[in-house]
């Protein structure tokens, strides 16, 4: 026999508030609330209208924001088994990223996946390394992830690329049929402007953008990489004497570095943005880089947290989204981000950003990151399921 009195509450409306409110749809609000029967979403909007609307309705309040799970939408899951330090860029790169290499790998992404399932992560933009062709069958295999793998390919001498670009296009055919319905697709990432040869950015983008493989770079994450182009030379210069390189920096970008040269202006006369990729960092840009990076239509993605810790500057939000320019948030790795948990670096931008309004951030985080990573966006409506995972903790 039923309890008439639990059943009674089974259908006493709820309603839970919060401060944002975004249901994947239009911009977000504040206040706002959401109204919950026999869980089913009821109603979603402003707490006074669903307190009018629904007053025998229980009320509590959820937590700061309900949202669609955010999209991590640049990371490295190779190198979850890292272990965190915030150090300046150029003692980062060979004290962490260098230093730590035995840890990168397979056991390292697997683990990284599970934690990303754990964090009910909406989808997740991941850069596979370069040496781990292997990882891409177990991580394509893991339809709890959605999202896309880009598979990382470098090299900086142009009388190379052509063998490079075809080992990295065998590497994606070979691949493509293990993508799985729901799960994570294929891309490409050409590392950055200055690892990448100018033939190579060319090859890769013009084969993304005749197969539709979604691409991402990593542009303008610190000072150093404007010297670069503008001189030819400076400290990533010097860094790159410790690895094989082309004897000057002219060979790799198949130019002469000058005084405005900027790697987003050089990858848009090159034709790369064309191909529209993800541009991901982008924080040391002007707003000639900004008006460009919009007429081409690509998304850039920020990882503030991993910006502050190595020193790269702040990520000019306000000037991009008043180009019109899609953002997205990402950790990056957990060795320089400190977790995988994108909602760390929502948190994070509110306190980076205190003139940016917040409901900004949290949609960039949901629907800039499902139209990076090509995945759907859930709504929070009427007639559709109510999740726990739609209170951001
Ligand atoms: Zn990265």
């Amino acid at each position: 026999m039923s309890d008439p009195a639990a059943s009674q509450s089974a259908h006493t409306p709820e309603l839970l508030t919060c401060d944002i409110l975004y249901t994947g749809m239009g911009g977000a609000q504040s206040p706002g609330g959401v109204v919950v029967s026999g869980g089913v979403i009821a109603a979603t909007g402003h707490p006074n209208t669903l307190r009018g609307n629904f007053p025998h309705a229980r009320e509590s309040r959820a937590g700061s924001v309900i949202a669609p799970p955010p999209v991590n939408a640049h990371t490295h899951l190779d190198m979850s088994a890292y272990d965190f330090r915030a150090l300046p860029y150029f003692r980062w790169i060979p004290e962490v990223a260098m230093g730590q290499r035995d840890k990168r790998g397979l056991a390292g992404a697997l683990a990284g996946a599970d934690t990303l399932r754990a964090l009910g992560a909406g989808a997740v933009g991941d850069i596979v390394w370069s040496h781990g062709q292997d990882l891409l069958a177990p991580l394509l295999a893991r339809t709890d992830l959605s999202g896309v793998l880009y598979y990382e390919v470098l090299s900086p001498f142009p009388e190379r690329a052509d063998e490079v670009f075809s080992a990295a296009r065998e590497v994606i055919e070979s691949h493509r049929k293990l993508e799985r319905p729901g799960g994570p697709r294929l891309g490409l990432s050409p590392h950055t402007p200055f690892t990448v040869s100018h033939r190579l950015l060319r090859l890769l983008a013009d084969y993304a953008a005749g197969e539709g493989l979604p691409l991402q770079i990593h542009v303008a994450e610190h000072p150093a990489e404007v010297e670069l182009f503008r001189t030819g030379g400076g400290p990533i210069w010097d860094s790159m004497t410790r690895f094989p390189y082309p004897a000057t920096f002219a060979e790799v970008i198949g130019r002469a570095p000058e005084a405005d040269l900027t790697p987003v202006r050089y990858l848009d006369e090159l034709g790369v943005l064309a191909a529209r990729p993800t541009l991901v960092h982008m924080v040391n840009v002007t707003p000639d880089d900004i008006a460009r990076t919009a007429r081409a239509g690509c998304a850039v993605v920020t990882c503030p947290r991993s910006n502050t810790h190595l020193e790269c500057g702040v990520f000019p939000w306000s000037t991009f989204a008043a180009a019109g320019v899609e953002i997205a948030l990402g950790t990056d790795s957990v060795a320089s981000g400190g977790s995988l948990d994108v909602r760390d670096d929502v948190a994070f931008a509110r306190t980076l950003y205190p003139h940016l309004d917040p409901r900004l951030i949290v949609r960039a985080a949901v629907k800039g990151g499902h139209r990076v990573t090509g995945t759907p966006l859930p709504f929070i409506r009427r007639g559709a399921l109510w999740q726990d995972a739609f209170v951001w903790a």
